[in-house]
C-alpha cells in the first residue's frame, strides 16, 4: 500500500473512481460554464429565414448582368424594410427593394447589392456593378439545419456554446452542475492573510490557490475550512463536509511528520486507494473514499498542491463536471538551460514556454524546491521529466503540459 505508484498508475486509479455528476435541466440563463450532458440536435433552422447579408437592396440579378459605372443600370425603389420587419411586396423585374441586414429577403429577389455599390436617387436607385445570384443572401438553415447534431454531450458551456443555445432557443439545458468541492487548510503554522503573524506562523496561500483551480475546472467551492493539526478537528469537519461534497480536497498533513492528522484520519476513517506517488514534487499525495466521496490529500507545499491538483485533482473534476476532454494541451518542447532531476521519480518542472520560430521552447522558472511559490509565477507550463531522466541538457526535447497560453515571439 505504501510503495510509491507511478503518476500513470494513480491517475488510472483517480478516473477509475470518480464519475459524473447527476444530470438536471436548468435554465439557460444558469449554465454558463457548466457541461452539456447531452448532444444538443437543432430542433429549428438558423437563420430562420432567407435574409440580407449586408445593408443595401434586394434585385433580380438578370436586371443588373450589364451594369457598370459608366453605364449603370438603374430600378425603382418599391419599399425599405429593416431588420425585424417583413417585406409587403414582391421584387419584379425593373424594382428593387432598400433592405437592412438581417432583414428578410423579399420573394422575388435572388441577390442583394450592397449599398456602396449603388446610388440612389429619390425613387430611383442606380447599380454601378453585376449581381451575383445569391450575392449576399445568408439562407434558411445555412448556418445550422434542422436536426442537426450541432453541440455534443461533454462540452463545456463558454461563450459560443452558451450563445448558440439562444440562438436554438434552447429555454432550459441538459447539463451536469458544478460539482461541490470542500478545501480543508490543514497546518497549526496557519493564520489569515490580515492577520499579524506571531513567530513560527505562516499565512494561508493553499486555500485561495485551491479556490481559483477548482473555479477554473467548472466547480462549486461549497466550504473552505482551516484547521490545526488536530486530529479531533479533522474528523468532525469530515463527517460534516463529505454529505455535501462531491469531491474534498485538503492540503497538509499527508507526510511522515508527528503532526500529519490527514494520513492518519484518512488511514483510519476512509478507504486509502494509494498513498504516495512517485514524482516531484507531490509525493505524498494520499487519494481515498470517504463516505463515497473522493478525497484528495494534498502535501502542503504550495508548489506540491498546485503540481498535485493539475496531474490528478483537475482532471478528476472535469471528469465530475462531466467533460470529455480531461488532458491539457501538451506540446514537444526544446529546453533551454540545464538541470538536474531526481531517478525514479517524474519531475514537474515549472517551465516558461514560448512560440519561436515555430519551435516550442522552454525555460524553466528558477529553483524547483517545493516551498517556493515564486516559481509558479511567469511558469505557463509542467514540463515532464521522465523517471528514468537524471540530466537534462540544453536542446532536449521534453513533453510540456500548457497551463497557460504561450506568448508567440516574433521570430
Ligand atoms: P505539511 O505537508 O503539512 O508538512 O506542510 C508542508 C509545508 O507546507 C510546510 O512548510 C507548511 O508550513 C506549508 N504549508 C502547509 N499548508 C499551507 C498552506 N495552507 N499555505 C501555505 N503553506 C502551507
Ligand atoms: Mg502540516
Amino acid at each position: 500500500m505504501n510503495a510509491p505508484i507511478t503518476p500513470d498508475q494513480a491517475l488510472e486509479i483517480v478516473l477509475g473512481f470518480v464519475s459524473p455528476v447527476d444530470e438536471v435541466h436548468l435554465p439557460h440563463s444558469r449554465v454558463l460554464g457548466m457541461t452539456l450532458s447531452r448532444d444538443i440536435h437543432s430542433r429549428v433552422e438558423l437563420p430562420p429565414f432567407d435574409n440580407s447579408a449586408m445593408d443595401g437592396y434586394a434585385v433580380v440579378s438578370a436586371d443588373l448582368v450589364a451594369a457598370v459605372p459608366d453605364q449603370p443600370a438603374a430600378l425603382s425603389l418599391l419599399e425599405t424594410i429593416g431588420a425585424g420587419e417583413v417585406p409587403t411586396m414582391t421584387v419584379q423585374p425593373g424594382t428593387c427593394l432598400k433592405i437592412m441586414t438581417g432583414a428578410p429577403l423579399p420573394a422575388g429577389a435572388d441577390a442583394v447589392v450592397m449599398r456602396e455599390e449603388t446610388e440612389q436617387q429619390g425613387e430611383r436607385v442606380a447599380f454601378l456593378a453585376a449581381a451575383r445570384p445569391g450575392q449576399n443572401i445568408r439562407l434558411k438553415g445555412s448556418d445550422v439545419h434542422l436536426g442537426e447534431m450541432v453541440m455534443a454531450a461533454g462540452t463545456a458551456i463558454g461563450a459560443a456554446q452558451w450563445a448558440m443555445l439562444a440562438s436554438l432557443g434552447q429555454a432550459m439545458v441538459p447539463v451536469r452542475p458544478r460539482p461541490r468541492v470542500a478545501i480543508i487548510a490543514t497546518g497549526a503554522e496557519l493564520v489569515d492573510v490580515d492577520a499579524p503573524l506571531l513567530p513560527g506562523q505562516i499565512r494561508d496561500s493553499n486555500s485561495f490557490a485551491l479556490r481559483a483551480a477548482a473555479l477554473d475546472c467548472a466547480a462549486e467551492v461549497v466550504a473552505v475550512r482551516r484547521v490545526g493539526d488536530s486530529l479531533e478537528e479533522l474528523t468532525v469537519i469530515l463527517q460534516e463536509l463529505a454529505p455535501h461534497c462531491d469531491a474534498i480536497v485538503t492540503s497538509g498533513g499527508v507526510s511522515a511528520g508527528d503532526f500529519d492528522p490527514v494520513r492518519d484520519v484518512l488511514h483510519r476513517d476512509a478507504n486509502v486507494l494509494f498513498w504516495k506517488i512517485a514524482m516531484k514534487p507531490g509525493k505524498p499525495l494520499l487519494f481515498a473514499e470517504y463516505q463515497g466521496v473522493p478525497v484528495f490529500g494534498l502535501p502542503g507545499n504550495p508548489v506540491s498542491v498546485m503540481v498535485a491538483w493539475e496531474e490528478f485533482v483537475r482532471p478528476a473534476l472535469l471528469r465530475l463536471a462531466g467533460r470529455t476532454a480531461l488532458a491539457r494541451p501538451e506540446v514537444r518542447a526544446t529546453v533551454r538551460g540545464a538541470f538536474t532531476s531526481p531517478a525514479g521519480r517524474v519531475e514537474y518542472v515549472r517551465a516558461c514556454v514560448t512560440l519561436e520560430a515555430d519551435d516550442w521552447v522552454a525555460a524553466a522558472t528558477g529553483d524547483q524546491g517545493s516551498g517556493r511559490l515564486s516559481s509558479m509565477l511567469g511558469s505557463n507550463a509542467l514540463l515532464v521529466v521522465p523517471a528514468a531522466t537524471t540530466r537534462v541538457q540544453p536542446g532536449d526535447k521534453l513533453p510540456a503540459r500548457l497551463t497557460d497560453c504561450p506568448e508567440v515571439v516574433a521570430g
